[in-house]
């Protein structure tokens, strides 16, 4: 999701970022698998990820020891992908939204890989013409091929607000001259600051709903539709992002 914001309106516009293979720029790929010699061997944890490791079948055990070696922002992949593996695995207006094609989400999601996109861009970008400002975009959130199914990979950009609650903000003149710095902004997905629980949640959920095809098409983001479609998973699923992280929060 990448948001932009049309100052002449007010009005946030959010767009899914979508790209084919070639202009990826991930820079990390945490590939999972459900099987085979390297996810059982994976079962060896370092002491501080014991006790999760020991709830979680061999699969998601992989998962975290190879996330476990992409620092803090690995965890936070894993520690989101985890409460949407919990909201997909029990019954409630979340799940059967996303379930209503037939298809089985909770499946589908697990085969997910997800990638770092460390190079894209990072600040706010306000373009302005003769001193007034007409557009502002924040860097994308995440991006995967749309109606993709299984085993697609989800790009999540470092500098977006999966990651970051606040950016620097960049001003370009129309009539040129040099980028000036204009301050920092806070980054958000749909109502939730970023690098919360919240917006991850709800960002990987966005995402899925591209790869199921439950959620058009918004690369471009002409009329806002990334906007239209994260209101939707909340009309769904804000209950359940909302309940997982006051769960978190609680505990101790
Ligand atoms: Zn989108």
């Amino acid at each position: 999701m990448l948001y932009a914001r049309r100052t002449l309106r007010g009005v946030l516009l959010f767009a899914l970022a979508l790209f084919f293979t070639t202009a990826l720029k991930a820079q990390s790929v945490f590939r999972w698998t459900e099987s085979g010699p390297v996810a059982r061997k994976a079962l060896a944890p370092d002491a501080d990820f014991r006790a999760p490791v020991a709830a979680l079948p061999s699969f998601d055990a992989f998962a975290l020891i190879n996330l476990e070696a992409k620092n803090k922002r690995g965890r936070s992949i894993l520690a989101a992908r985890q409460r949407v593996l919990e909201i997909l695995s029990s019954a409630n207006a979340c799940s059967e939204w996303f379930a209503q094609l037939g298809s089985d989400p909770l499946h589908t999601f697990r085969t997910l890989t997800f990638a770092l996109d460390q190079k894209a861009e990072e600040h706010v970008i306000e373009r302005t013409n003769a001193g007034k400002l007409e557009v502002r975009a924040s860097p994308y959130v995440a991006k995967v091929a749309q109606d993709g199914g299984e085993s697609q990979t989800v790009t999540l950009n470092a500098g977006g607000a999966f990651f970051q609650s606040v950016s620097n903000v960049i001003r370009l003149a129309k009539e040129g001259g040099p980028a000036q710095n204009h301050g920092s902004r806070p980054l958000r997905v749909g109502p939730y600051l970023g690098n919360t629980l919240e917006a991850q949640l709800t960002t990987l959920l966005h995402e899925l709903g591209h790869v199921l095809g439950l959620l058009p098409f918004d690369g471009l983001d002409a009329n806002g539709q990334s906007a239209v479609n994260t209101t939707e998973v909340l009309r769904h699923c804000r209950s359940s992002i909302e309940g997982a992280a006051r769960q978190r929060a609680s505990a101790p």
